[in-house]
C-alpha cells in the first residue's frame, strides 16, 4: 500500500461537494492537498476547511479546459511543495436535457469541461509524473459513464468519454509505475438529482411530486436502497490511491446501481 503521508494531492473541482469530501480525506491522511477549481470563492472555502482540519494546503484558481491555466497551477504545485504525486480528476458540470433540449451549445458546454477537462489536466500532470516513473491519476465519472440515462444523454456521453480515456491512458503510462483510474458516483442525494429541473424531477410519473419521485426512483434503481455520500466516494478515492496494483479500472461507488 502506498503511504500518503506528505504527498502532494492536486484535486480539480475541490470546491464542491465531492471535490470538498476528497481534499478532506486526503487531509487526514496527512497529505499535502492543492485545492484547485475555477471559483476564487470556492477555493477560498475548502482552503479554510482544510486550514481548520491542520492541514498543508495551497489554493488555485483553475480553468480545466485551458491548458495554460492548468499548467500555470501545478507549477505552483512544485514551486510550492516540490513535486506532484497524485491527481484527482474530478471538476465537472452536470447537464440535464432531452435531445430535443440539448442544443449544440450546450453539447460542447458539457463535453468541454468533462471530457475535455480530463484531457487537459491528465495531459499536463503527466508531464511531472512520467520523468519521476510513479504517480497515481484518479478521474471523476459517474455511473452516468457506465450506463445510459434518459435526459442525460450529453451527460452520459461526456462520462464514457472519462472511461474511454482513462483506461487508454492507464495502458500509455502502465510501464512507468504510474495507476491511472476512474471513480463512478452513484447516486449522490445532492445537486443534479434533487430539486426543480433536477433527474428526480424528470423522472417524475405523473401526479408525482419531486420529493416521492426520488424515493420511489431511489428504491427502484439503488439495490442498497440508500443514496451516496460524498465522503462515500472521497473513501474509494483515497483507496484507490493506495493501491499500486489498481489501474485502468472504473471503480462504481453505488450502492449496487451497475451490479
Ligand atoms: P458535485 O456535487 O458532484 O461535487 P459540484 O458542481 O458541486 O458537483 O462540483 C463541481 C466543481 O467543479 C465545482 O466546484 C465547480 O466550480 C468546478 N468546476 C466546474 N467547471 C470547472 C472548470 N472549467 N474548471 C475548474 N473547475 C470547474
Amino acid at each position: 500500500m502506498n503511504d500518503l503521508k506528505e504527498k502532494v494531492v492536486f484535486i480539480t473541482g475541490a470546491g464542491g461537494g465531492i471535490g470538498k469530501a476528497i481534499a478532506s480525506a486526503f487531509a487526514r491522511e496527512g497529505a499535502k492537498v492543492v485545492v484547485g477549481d475555477i471559483k476564487q470563492e470556492f477555493v477560498a472555502g475548502t482552503v479554510k476547511m482544510l486550514e481548520e482540519q491542520g492541514a498543508d494546503v495551497l489554493g488555485v484558481i483553475i480553468d480545466v479546459t485551458n491548458y495554460d491555466s492548468v499548467k500555470a497551477a501545478l507549477n505552483e504545485v512544485v514551486e510550492t511543495f516540490g513535486t506532484l504525486d497524485i491527481a484527482v480528476n474530478n471538476a465537472g458540470v452536470v447537464g440535464i436535457g432531452s435531445i430535443e433540449e440539448i442544443t449544440p451549445e450546450e453539447w460542447d458546454r458539457v463535453l468541454g469541461v468533462n471530457a475535455k477537462g480530463i484531457f487537459v489536466c491528465t495531459k499536463a500532470e503527466l508531464e511531472i509524473l512520467k520523468p519521476k516513473q510513479s504517480g497515481a491519476i484518479i478521474n471523476t465519472a459517474s455511473i452516468a459513464g457506465k450506463m445510459g440515462m434518459a435526459h442525460l444523454s450529453h451527460y452520459v456521453a461526456s462520462k464514457f468519454a472519462v472511461i474511454g480515456f482513462t483506461n487508454s491512458i492507464a495502458k500509455e503510462v502502465a510501464l512507468d509505475a504510474i495507476t491511472v483510474n476512474a471513480i463512478c458516483p452513484g447516486i449522490v442525494g445532492t445537486g443534479m438529482w434533487r430539486g426543480e429541473g433536477g433527474v428526480a424531477d424528470r423522472w417524475k410519473l405523473e401526479g408525482e411530486t419531486e420529493e416521492q419521485s426520488w424515493e420511489r426512483n431511489k428504491k427502484a434503481i439503488i439495490p442498497q436502497g440508500v443514496d451516496q455520500t460524498p465522503e462515500d466516494i472521497a473513501e474509494a478515492v483515497v483507496f484507490i490511491a493506495r493501491s499500486p496494483r489498481i489501474t485502468g479500472q472504473a471503480i462504481a461507488v453505488d450502492g449496487g446501481i451497475t451490479m
